[in-house]
């Protein structure tokens, strides 16, 4: 096919549009570890995990066997509103770099919520409705997730709580007012309104607030409230399925062209983009049909894969969460200020985490101003005014691409484009003003961090 001139955008066709998840675990020989529960160290049943999830959802967290889950109707029929996302060919980027590469990005950005958070958002919001439940709650901390989830519950006419860790809420009035205007009510954590709140609040007043916190918020408002549930914009098993629709629509566009991809790159903070991307990829690595080099970008900053270990860890500071089984830093590692806000969480997917563990993917770090060279450079030639959480991935593709230059190869570069910038502008002026610092923690914060993860056999 190589006289077939590529267009600069492959779009699907409405009938092209994936009908169906696609659930790698299905076809993972080493199933990700389960779930545990924090007061018994038991793996979570589905009882336990419906008192805080929607039960349709615990179904899909636990589903390891079903490859392929039908996505509701009405879920397509979101999804048309902003899907088919583009699989865009970066021609002029190439051109830029003088390299040989071809380079292809997935565009998640083309949504108000700005991010691929809405592709998981809106399923988590209809199977509340489809269960009768009256409203959810959830934390947020730069805000993508927020923003998604409160366009998919106005949607769904249900109500939406979200606790914004309280220095965001401060710093980003903008996405705090796109949330109220969705409907969605906006509390600053800590806050008054829990238990949890109050007694954080007592200990530390002046706290600016943590993710960690903000997640104990919002799981004790949905335990204690009847009709309603908390949900997870990362991280769980379910988002990953959700963000499936990332990879199929890109497999499905690119063998349109007959293109098969060498490496293929995400940014990983929980991992669900990534994981979305590169799932169908991955399943044909598992079931032994091709070859593809995975690689997952994460901050120096926070470098879960690439110094964390592998163990049981809890998913949030409060520790009343599940523990999970995955590459993480530790719950009380505090990453240092990183502009990347949605890469900044201590762990990592589960499924990522036995993916990278059985060696079907790579992990790189990067720092932060190498990260906005690269947006800057991409902004600059492709149009597209990047996240900071996308642009580490733009970085390695640069990397990658410029590799290619000196060896001569001509191989072919797909990443995530995961969502545009525009609420990061102060992050961008610190770089701008040449005011933006990089931080490596030290080998002893590290171990300091791995030192307190708990004792699980
Ligand atoms: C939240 C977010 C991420 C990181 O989350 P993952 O679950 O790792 O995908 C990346 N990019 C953007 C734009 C985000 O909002």
């Amino acid at each position: 096919m190589s006289d077939v001139k590529i267009p600069y955008k492959i779009y699907l066709e409405e009938n092209e549009i994936p009908k169906q998840w696609y659930n790698v675990r299905a076809d993972m020989k080493n199933k990700p570890a389960p779930l545990l529960n924090p007061a018994t160290l038991k793996p979570m049943t589905a009882e336990e995990l419906g008192v805080v999830f929607c039960d349709e959802l615990v179904a899909q967290e636990l589903d390891e066997t079903n490859a392929y889950i039908d996505i509701p109707q009405e879920i397509q029929d979101f999804y048309k509103m902003y899907r088919p996302a583009p699989l865009v060919r970066a021609y002029c980027l190439e051109k830029k770099l003088g390299t040989p590469a071809k380079i292809y990005y997935k565009f998640e950005g083309n949504n108000t919520s700005g991010s691929h958070k809405l592709n998981s958002a809106i399923a988590q919001a209809y199977y509340a409705k489809k269960q009768g439940l009256k409203g959810v709650t959830t934390e947020t901390g730069a805000g993508q997730w927020g923003t998604a989830l409160s366009m998919a519950c106005s949607y769904f006419d249900l109500d939406c709580k979200v606790y914004m860790v309280k220095v965001s809420y401060e710093q980003k009035p903008f996405r705090r007012e796109v949330m109220r205007t969705y409907g969605a009510s906006v509390t600053p954590s800590p806050s008054n309104t829990t238990n949890v709140g109050r007694k954080i609040l007592a200990e530390h007043p002046g706290t600016t607030g943590s993710l960690g916190c903000a997640i104990s918020e919002a799981v004790e408002v949905a335990t204690s409230n009847e009709g309603y549930r908390y949900v997870l914009g990362s991280v769980l098993n379910q988002v990953l399925l959700h963000q499936s629709v990332i990879g199929l629509e890109t497999k499905a566009a690119l063998d349109k062209y007959g293109i098969k991809p060498d490496i293929i790159i995400g940014c990983a903070g929980g991992g669900s983009n990534l994981g979305g991307l590169v799932s169908p990829f991955v399943g044909e690595m598992l079931r032994g049909e091709n070859n593809y080099r995975i690689i997952a970008v994460e901050p120096a900053s926070c470098p879960s894969f690439t110094r964390g270990k592998y163990a049981y860890d809890f998913c949030d500071t409060g520790n009343i969460c599940p523990l999970a089984k995955m590459y993480t830093l530790g719950s009380n590692f505090i990453p240092s200020a990183n502009h990347a806000g949605g890469l900044r969480f201590h762990g990592m997917s589960s499924t990522l985490s036995q993916l990278y563990h059985d060696g079907y993917m790579e992990a790189v770090s990067v720092e932060q101003t190498e990260v906005f060279k690269a947006a800057t450079e991409f902004a600059r030639v492709e149009g597209i005014l990047p996240a900071p959480e996308s642009s580490h991935a733009i970085r390695v593709a640069i990397d990658e691409a410029l590799k290619c230059k000196e060896t001569g190869e001509e191989k072919t570069i797909v990443f995530g484009l995961t969502g545009t910038g525009y609420f990061d502008m102060v992050a961008y002026e610190k770089f701008n003003n040449g005011e933006m610092t990089d931080y490596i923690p030290t080998d002893a914060e590290i171990q300091a961090g791995l030192d307190k993860l708990p004792k699980v056999e």
